[in-house]
């Protein structure tokens, strides 16, 4: 084997086991925490891998249900599938190790890149940094399965084959470009933008600086090709096809041709269409509203909710690219040499670019510009130790000033990003208790019976219990979350007459979609929102109207399946935010009184008053609850508990009949719990604090401190 392979080799492997035996931090710290772990080995801790898991689930059993939207058909279920069919190893560990393994593959075209630049070290300097910079290491972690595991390593693949391609023109890197490309798209089909970014920088270049060259020619005609808006298979085929073609000299002359016909095509097949739907979106933001429905409703959005979408400050920006804002700094600059000196780097700015977007367009941007970056400041720090030992003039000494100038600075470098890996602790989704229940409840329950919970919980559940959700990580637009909101804020007779409703609607919705598929859009069925389609069904004009009916006992649908209520003492404290979702009159939009709960861990008996922190006061003599100036009798002061036999017992005083508030002392978690009389009676509320279900409609199927869970009778 030529040596300088062996030392590539050599240097990936050392760069990837750092990055591996970084992540495993996480497992040695966690080691003891039985909680952390289930059917032997330690769960996820990203919500959004349960879906993956679930479809690779699915696959492995061999079962596809229609509508359940489990992803039998996405790349991470399918590579999962393969790996767990391949490898000696269980479900759980493998989706457990993913993210560890994949995300380290990151190392593998940095160490490449540099070492066709002739200068391998800084590519082991910039592995090393790259593989566990802060953001890089946040979305690759252990555990951490999902997307991301794969989503920095396709693109810094492309850089490396698009630089080499450019500065060495060799055929080989067309056919791995146009691979990646590929590949990069059945994992990521988002990954278009970075693919039109290295398609537009290429075409800038080839065109006012090097139009002689065929080569660029062949490389621009195979990376449509390789973009088109065409199944992956048949791109690849064509791919294939492409590449052996360019290898006979004779064919030479047909180049033009198909390079015009992969233009033709690429616009034919829509491979345009992602960009031109993106710009439309921007510049006629009013043209793409949601089409006016018979009844239209005004749901509460979830962006409000969300806080990733804000802008990020500048220090936590730079922290995440590269662990210190000094260490960024001087990343761009070393870039900016390094781009002087090697001007195929300039292929860099797509992913440096995307990065740059975080401060604008939120934290999760901040990833792509850590390979770059690395380079950048990999590149700075040798090429300055070269210039160090230019300054003396005995060579021996010079070089020992040398090596301990690398070697200190790149500890300190890194040092920043470990101690971050050790201060992040990221907890498990959930705990073993929580999942052995839902494995439980998987026996009592059938594949197609639903499971009525938050969003937040709807793909581990899926993943667990193996049923079906009304929403979950990738299903909880306002319109969706509303009637889930509606059903835990309201008592349990309208609850459950929506939830049976909801349901059955939901049902009947995928099913009227499917058949619009196949019919002309003349004869298509109207689908509205489920809420807006069963207030007009049930003859209302005002959907308010049909939410009170709700109360009376309308004729509900024919049940198809059961359906279980999932309530978690996780949700207590996000109760508050679930609520808001159905705190709105839907008809105008506005806002209805917001809802009070309040829920506290530090409070202090202080004798004749109970302190509950945050400004709110019990007066014990008088019964009287003091929030902030305000004073409101307290009608009714309940307490609950375990006996030692893990009996639940609860105990309750009305103190003032006509009082407002409740409070409510859950023992069992040394939590406080002050509310309005809606919170009070809603079902969260009842059926999860205080266990009063309504026996018309609930029956318990398991009570446990952590989660409980009814079925609905009706
Ligand atoms: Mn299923």
């Amino acid at each position: 084997m030529a040596s300088h392979v062996l030392k590539g080799i050599t240097f990936i492997v050392l760069a990837f086991a750092f990055s591996f035996a970084v992540r495993l931090i996480w497992v040695y710290q966690f080691n003891d925490f039985e909680s952390f772990k289930y059917a032997g080995q330690f769960m996820i801790n990203t919500n959004d891998g349960y879906y993956w898991a679930e479809g690779a689930r699915d696959l492995l059993t061999g079962i596809s249900q229609t509508h359940d939207l489990s992803p039998i058909k996405e790349s991470v279920s399918w590579l999962t599938y393969v790996f767990a069919m391949l490898l000696p190893l269980s479900f759980e560990t493998i989706i457990f190790y993913m993210p560890a393994v994949l995300g380290s593959l990151v190392v593998v075209p940095i160490i490449l890149i540099a070492q066709n630049l002739k200068m391998i070290e800084v590519g082991f300097l910039a592995a090393l940094l790259a593989s566990i910079a802060v953001s890089y290491y946040n979305r690759t972690m252990i555990g951490y399965y999902d997307t991301d595991m794969l989503n920095i390593v396709f693109p810094t693949f492309l850089l490396w084959s698009l630089i080499l391609a450019l500065r060495t023109k060799e055929e080989k890197y067309l056919l791995m470009t146009a691979l990646e490309i590929i590949a990069y798209r059945w994992w990521y089909p988002q990954s278009y933008s970075l693919e039109f970014s290295f398609l537009g920088l290429i075409l800038v270049y080839v065109l006012i600086f090097d139009r002689k060259n065929l080569f660029n020619f062949k490389l621009i005609t195979i990376m449509l090709l390789a973009m088109m808006g065409l199944p992956s298979l048949i791109r690849f085929a064509g791919v294939i096809m492409l590449y052996v073609f360019f290898k006979q000299e004779k064919w030479q002359k047909f180049l033009w041709y198909l390079l015009a016909l992969c233009v033709i095509l690429f616009f034919v097949t829509g491979g345009f269409a992602p960009i031109w739907y993106q710009l439309k979106s921007f510049v006629f933001k009013n043209a793409i509203e949601m089409s006016a429905d018979v009844l239209p409703l005004h749901f509460f959005s979830v962006i409000q909710t969300v806080r990733e979408a804000g802008q990020i400050d500048f220090t936590v920006f730079a922290e995440r690219i590269s662990g210190h804002t000094i260490t960024f700094i001087l990343s761009l600059i070393g870039y900016v040499l390094m781009v002087k000196k090697y001007p195929a780097m300039l292929l860099g700015l797509p992913l440096l670019g995307l990065g740059f977007l975080a401060l604008w367009g939120g934290l999760r941007f901040t990833i792509y510009a850590v390979p770059v970056c690395a380079l950048g400041i990999a590149y700075l720090l040798f090429t300055s130790s070269v210039y160090i030992t230019g300054l003396f003039v005995n060579e021996k000494l010079g070089n020992i000033v040398k090596s301990s100038f690398v070697i200190l600075s790149s500890l300190g470098i890194l040092y920043p990003n470990l101690l971050h890996v050790i201060e992040y602790r990221v907890p498990t989704v959930m705990n073993k208790i929580e999942v052995e229940q839902l494995d439980r409840i998987k026996s009592i329950l059938d594949r197609e019976d639903y499971v009525v919970s938050w969003w937040d919980y709807g793909y581990p559940i899926r993943y667990y219990s193996d049923s079906k959700t009304l929403i979950d990580g990738g299903k909880h637009n306002g319109d969706v979350n509303f009637p889930v909101s509606f059903m835990l804020t309201n008592p349990q007779e309208s609850a459950a007459r929506l939830a049976r409703l909801e349901v059955e609607y939901t049902e009947k919705a995928f099913v009227l979609a499917e058949e619009n598929e196949t019919k002309s859009k003349e004869q298509q069925h109207n689908i509205m929102n489920n809420t807006a389609q069963m207030t007009l069904d049930y003859g209302f004009k005002d959907a308010n109207d049909f939410l009170d009916a709700l109360q009376t006992p309308l004729s509900l649908p024919a049940k198809t399946r059961d359906i279980y209520f999932y309530l978690p003492y996780r949700m207590m404290s996000i109760f508050p935010t679930v609520a808001q979702f159905s705190n709105i009159d839907i008809m105008s939009g506005k806002t209805i009184r917001q809802p009070f709960i309040f829920q506290t861990t530090r409070f202090k008996d202080l004798g004749a008053t109970l302190d509950f922190s945050s400004g709110v006061v019990l007066d014990k003599a008088k019964g009287m609850l003091k929030i902030g100036n305000q004073e409101v009798p307290v009608k009714n002061f309940i307490q609950t508990a375990y006996t030692p036999d893990f009996k639940f017992v609860k105990e309750q005083n009305t103190i003032h009949p006509n009082g407002l508030f409740s409070i409510i002392y859950m023992q069992a978690y040394n939590t406080f719990l002050i509310l309005d009389d809606a919170m009070f009676n809603s079902s969260y509320i009842q059926l999860f604090v205080l266990e009063n279900y309504d026996e018309r409609f609930f029956e318990p199927i398991t009570l446990e401190a952590y989660a409980k869970v009814y079925r609905l009778k009706i």
